[in-house]
C-alpha cells in the first residue's frame, strides 16, 4: 500500500522510507508541511505518517486544514514523548492515531496497516474473499489454506481489490496504489498483472468491468 511520510528530518525521514519500504509499503516522502497538504488532498495515498513540527506549514494546520475540506485519509501523527498535549490535540483535530519519536517501526507498520484496514471498514486483520485469505503483515496468500505465490506487485493489486471489494477500480486507481513517485508504469501493465492473478487463483475472483475498471467479488457469483 502507498503511504506518505511528512518528515522534515533527514535521518529519521530516510530511516523511515527505508524500514516501510522493506516491510512492503510504497513511500512518497515529502520534508514540508504544504507539499504534504498538497499532496494529501489528490487522495492517492492509502494513509498518511504526519511529523508535527513541519516548514511552512505546521503537521497540525495540515491537519485541520484537510479535515475542515472533508479529507479523510488516514493519518498517523509522530509525536515526541513528553508532548501529550500535542497528541491530545492531534487526535481531537482528526489524527486518527500517533506513534512517539522514536519509533518503532514494526509498530508504525502494524498501525498503518489497522488505520487502513479500518478506513476501509475492515475489521479482521486478514482479509478474505471467496475461498482466498491474504494476510497484510506476512504479506501472503492462501487459497482453500495452501500458499499461492506472488510477485510483490502481485500482492499489491490484490490488496488493493480485496480492501475495496465489491467496488470498481479503475485502471488509474489501481496504478496509484502500485506506484510511486518516479516509477515508470508501462501502459498495460495493470492487464498484466491481473491476468496472473487470474491464472494463478482462478478467473472467479476479479471481474472486468467494461470501460471502466475492475471489480472483485467477495462472494462467488451464483451458476
Ligand atoms: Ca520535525
Amino acid at each position: 500500500m502507498r503511504i506518505l511520510l511528512a518528515e522534515d528530518d533527514t535521518l529519521l525521514g530516510d530511516g523511515l522510507r527505508a524500514g516501510l519500504r522493506q516491510l512492503g509499503f510504497l513511500v512518497d516522502w515529502v520534508r514540508d508541511g504544504e507539499a504534504a497538504e498538497r499532496e494529501l488532498r489528490t487522495q492517492t495515498h492509502a494513509a498518511a505518517v504526519l511529523d508535527l513540527g513541519l516548514p511552512l506549514k505546521d503537521g497540525m494546520e495540515v491537519l485541520a486544514a484537510l479535515r475542515r475540506d472533508g479529507i479523510t485519509v488516514p493519518v498517523l501523527v509522530l509525536t515526541a514523548r513528553d508532548a501529550l498535549p500535542d497528541r491530545i490535540r492531534g487526535l481531537d483535530l482528526g489524527a486518527d492515531d500517533y506513534v512517539i519519536k522514536p519509533v518503532d517501526l514494526h509498530e508504525l507498520a502494524a498501525r498503518l496497516r489497522a488505520l487502513v484496514r479500518r478506513s476501509h471498514g475492515q475489521p479482521q486483520e486478514k482479509l478474505i474473499a471467496q475461498d482466498v485469505t491474504l494476510d497484510p503483515a506476512a504479506r501472503s496468500v492462501e487459497q482453500r489454506g495452501s500458499p499461492v505465490v506472488l510477485s510483490g506487485r502481485e500482492f499489491d493489486l490484490l490488496h488493493a481489490l480485496m480492501l475495496n471489494a465489491g467496488r470498481v477500480l479503475s485502471r488509474e486507481q489501481l496504478e496509484q496504489h502500485l506506484y510511486s513517485w518516479g516509477q515508470e508504469v508501462e501502459s498495460n501493465t495493470i492487464e498484466v498483472h491481473i491476468h496472473h492473478l487470474r491464472r494463478k487463483l482462478g478467473p472467479g475472483l476479479i471481474q472486468t468491468v467494461r470501460g471502466i475498471g475492475y471489480m472483485l467479488l467477495r462472494e462467488a457469483p451464483k451458476a
